[in-house]
C-alpha cells in the first residue's frame, strides 16, 4: 500500500527522529530546516530536502513541525504563507496553551488547519512501543491522518481546544521534572553524608511504584478521588504535621549546605494551605492554594 507523503520542518533531535521514522516506514518524506546541513543523513536515507519552506509545504498535505518553540514556526513559514492553504500543519513543538490558540487562528487565516501536539517520549522513543503524543484540534482531521501520525506513537486525542495538548503535556512534564529533581535533591542530601546515589535509588523506586499502586501508599489514586469528589479532609496525617516535616527538609538542606529552593517552595505551599484553614485536612488540600494562585 502507498504510504502518505509527509513533510517535516525542524530537524533537531526530535524532528530528525520523526523524519527517520517516517522514512523507515516507507513514507515519502520531504524536509526543511533552517540549517540545511542537518538534513544530510536523512537525505542519504531517501528523504527529499526542499529548497524553501514554500517547496516543503507544497510537497505534502501533512506538514509536521518540531522546533524549539512556536516563534520558530512563524520565522519559518510566514515567508511561505501563500503555500499554507489546504495544509494540515501538525505542530509538535513546546509552547504555552495561549500561544497554541493564537497559532490556530494564524493557520486558519492562511487557509490551513492546525493540530497541536505534545510528544511524551525523548527522540529515542519515537515510533517505539510506549510512545504517545497528546493531540488537540479537530478530531476528524487527526483521524484522517492517524495512520501517518501513528508511526510516531499512539495518537491520544484530548479535545478540540488547540491549547489542550500543551496542558496535558505540561502537566506530565512538570510531574516528570519535579519528581526527578526532587530525587536529585535527595541524592545530594544523603551524598553530604557519603551515601551514594545507587544506595538511595531502590528506596526512591519503591516510593514511586507505591504511589502509583493501590496499597497503603497509593496516594495518587486516593488524592485523585478526594479532589474529584471535592473532599480534601482528614486522615491520620494532617497537613500541619506534614508542613512541620517540610520545614525540617528545608533545615536539613541548609545544615548540609545544599540548595534549598525546591524544598522551600514546597514547604511554602503547604504552610499557605495551613494558613488558609486546612491544617487539619490532608495533603490534597494544597490543591486549593494552587488553584487560587
Ligand atoms: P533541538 O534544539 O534539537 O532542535 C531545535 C529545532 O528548532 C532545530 O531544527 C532548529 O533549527 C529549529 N529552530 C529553532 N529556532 C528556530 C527559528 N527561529 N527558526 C527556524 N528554526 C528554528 O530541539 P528538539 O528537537 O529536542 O525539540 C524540538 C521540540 O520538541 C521542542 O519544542 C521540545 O520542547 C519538544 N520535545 C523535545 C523532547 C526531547 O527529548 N528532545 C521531548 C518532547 C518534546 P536549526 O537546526 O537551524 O537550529
Amino acid at each position: 500500500m502507498t504510504k502518505a507523503p509527509v513533510t517535516v520542518v525542524g530537524l533537531g533531535a526530535m524532528g530528525a527522529a520523526m523524519a527517520a521514522t517516517f522514512l523507515e516506514n516507507g513514507h515519502p518524506t520531504t524536509l526543511w530546516n533552517r540549517t540545511a546541513s542537518r538534513a544530510e543523513p536523512l537525505v542519504a536515507k531517501g528523504a527529499t530536502l526542499a529548497a524553501t519552506p514554500a517547496a516543503a509545504l507544497a510537497a505534502s498535505e501533512l506538514v509536521i513541525l518540531s522546533q524549539t518553540d512556536y516563534q520558530a514556526m512563524y520565522d519559518s513559514l510566514d515567508q511561505a504563507a501563500d503555500a499554507l492553504k489546504g495544509r494540515v500543519v501538525v505542530n509538535l513543538s513546546s509552547g504555552s496553551p495561549d500561544e497554541l490558540r493564537r497559532a490556530d487562528e494564524w493557520a486558519s487565516r492562511h487557509g490551513a488547519e492546525l493540530l497541536t501536539g505534545g510528544v511524551m517520549v525523548p527522540p529515542a522513543g519515537i515510533g517505539k512501543p510506549g510512545s504517545y503524543v497528546f493531540y488537540s484540534g479537530r478530531e476528524e482531521t487527526l483521524h484522517r491522518h492517524r495512520e501517518t501520525l501513528g508511526e510516531l506513537g499512539e495518537t491520544t486525542f484530548v479535545g478540540s481546544d488547540p491549547g489542550l495538548s500543551m496542558l496535558y503535556y505540561q502537566a506530565q512534564l512538570y510531574l516528570f521534572w519535579s519528581t526527578l529533581i526532587a530525587y536529585m535533591h535527595g541524592v545530594a542530601l544523603v551524598g553530604t553524608a557519603g551515601v551514594s546515589a545507587e544506595r538511595l535509588r531502590p528506596f526512591a523506586a519503591t516510593m514511586l511504584a507505591d504511589l502509583a499502586a493501590d496499597g497503603t501508599m497509593g496516594f495518587l489514586k486516593v488524592m485523585t478521588e478526594m479532589i474529584d469528589a471535592g473532599v480534601v479532609r482528614g486522615a491520620d496525617h494532617n497537613l500541619r504535621m506534614q508542613a512541620v516535616g517540610a520545614d525540617h527538609i528545608v533545615e536539613a538542606a541548609q545544615e548540609a549546605g545544599i540548595d534549598a529552593a525546591g524544598p522551600r517552595a514546597l514547604r511554602d505551599l503547604m504552610w499557605r494551605a495551613v494558613d488558609a484553614g486546612h491544617g487539619a485536612d490532608g495533603l490534597a488540600s494544597v490543591i486549593e492554594v494552587i488553584r487560587r494562585s
